[in-house]
């Protein structure tokens, strides 16, 4: 099915086309799917020397690693306080750690490899609820005296009013550490950096089903991939190869829009480099583009297809947060679909003796993705601390079984989502 274009695809340099797998093929390792998870994968595996075979069933970051809303966040999905009430100080303390090195990983391939994607400091996190923010600024305090964290102060409402044109905030914090880029851009960057290394990137090539053993054997349309390890970077895109996975990770569809250029109309919305996310449990979240255009993400749909009206879904959202939106148009609207799980850790996990898996990011990907899957390969390579950690991570399968657990799922999501309004 052909998806309306992004705003990414019209303003970001083609990648050149990667021949789909034609015969068999060995390898050190195998890697199913071409978005940040797979490609960091492969790309520290090339690094070091490897190997790798990686198979895309579409082009390479045609996934949700390149029709997102560019946005970096620290830590994972869930904050400090929830995840010292899970974990404990010590633990939630290594997941903060694992959370910074995701970010300095992916600023250190953008400086490796040179990739022209953007990347852009500091996100606010703006409280759409006035008894939100006492809450926000004592996790921003708490940020600074547990953790040492320097990069994360609270804003008041006048501050923030000044940045960002939007009447229903009433505070928040800023993380300077945290950011925001051209995913797309950075997809391919590292696809470029992968392929200069070594690494056989075959697009349009499906991994149709996987032939467990050591050596683990991948068949395809037109070859069979035969390699020591298999990493499956399919996310929520992928079907059927892993049931244990599909059983954890719920696809749901996101949606994003680009206004058209603002130029200096843009200050009237937003009068900063840095991106927004905000407190709603649908959460809306807004940045600049370099061409000074609103690319704003909101909006509700909970199904797993692409939705039919992204524009109109995203204009709803927006309404909310810009009363005075009636001057900003989309150029371009777009969805994606983002894997969730049902406790928003990611899926880190051993599925079998030489089959690893990273996945459902729940929304947070853009640094987690990249870093996981180069925790992923070194654990191929024999260092599998941080895997140990994440892998501890708790994410049961979705109650429901594949026929209920999408209703059921919808029903939770439209009442946190009718909460956000009043
Ligand atoms: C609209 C939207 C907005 C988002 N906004 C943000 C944001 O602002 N910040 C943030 O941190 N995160 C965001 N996310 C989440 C983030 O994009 C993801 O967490 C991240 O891209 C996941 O990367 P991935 O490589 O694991 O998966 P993907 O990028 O989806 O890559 C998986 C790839 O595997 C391929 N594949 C699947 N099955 C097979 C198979 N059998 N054979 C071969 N290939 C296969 C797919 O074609 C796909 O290219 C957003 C997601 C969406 C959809």
């Amino acid at each position: 099915m052909s998806r309306p274009a992004t705003y990414y695809d019209a303003s970001t340099p083609s990648l050149r086309a990667f021949p789909p797998l034609d015969g068999d093929v060995r390898a050190d390792v195998c890697v199913v799917g071409a978005g940040f998870t797979g490609l960091g994968a492969a790309l520290r595996l090339a690094e070091r020397g490897l190997r790798v075979v990686v198979l895309e069933k579409g082009a390479a970051g045609s996934g949700a690693s390149g029709r997102n809303g560019g946005q970096i966040h620290s830590g994972l999905r869930r904050d400090q306080f929830a995840l010292e009430k899970a974990f404990g100080e010590k633990v939630a303390r290594q997941l903060w750690d694992l959370g910074q090195a995701a970010i300095a990983h992916l600023d250190g391939c953008i400086s490796r490899y040179d990739i022209q994607c953007g990347r852009k400091r500091g996100l606010i996190y703006a409280d759409h609820r006035a008894r939100f923010v006492p809450h926000t600024h004592a996790y921003a305090e708490h940020l600074r005296a547990r953790y040492g964290y320097e990069g994360v102060a609270p804003i008041g409402r006048n501050a923030l009013q000044a940045l960002v044109k939007a009447p229903g905030y009433h505070g928040g914090m800023v993380d300077y550490g945290g950011g925001h880029l051209n995913p797309l851009a950075f997809v391919r960057g590292l696809a470029e950096a992968a392929a200069g290394l070594g690494v056989a990137l075959h697009e349009q090539t499906e991994a149709l089903r996987v032939e467990p053993g050591s050596p683990v054997r991948i068949h395809t349309p037109a070859g069979v991939v035969t390699a020591d390890w298999l990493i499956l970077a399919g996310d929520s895109l992928m079907k059927g190869l892993s049931a244990d996975a599909d059983a954890r990770i719920l696809p749901i569809a996101s949606t994003v829009a680009v206004t058209e250029p603002l130029g200096a109309r843009l200050d009237d919305y937003l009068a900063t480099d840095m991106a927004v996310a905000d407190s709603r449990f649908v959460v809306n979240y807004f940045r600049p583009t370099e061409d000074r255009r609103l690319l704003f993400g909101g909006g509700e749909s909970y199904s797993t297809t692409p939705v039919r009206d992204p524009a109109r879904l995203v204009h709803e959202a927006l309404k909310r947060v810009f009363p005075d939106h009636a001057a900003l148009r989309f150029d371009y609207a777009w969805s994606g679909v983002v894997g969730i799980t049902q406790t928003r850790y990611p899926l880190v996990r051993r599925m079998d003796g030489n089959v690893l898996i990273a996945a459902g990011y729940s929304g947070q990907g853009v640094a987690l993705a990249p870093f996981a899957g180069a925790v992923l390969a070194e654990t191929v390579l024999g260092n599998s601390r941080d895997f140990e950690l994440l892998s501890r991570l708790p994410v049961p399968a979705f109650p429901g079984g594949a026929a209920l657990r999408q209703p059921l799922l919808v029903l939770a999501m439209l009442y946190y989502a009718a909460r956000d309004r009043f």
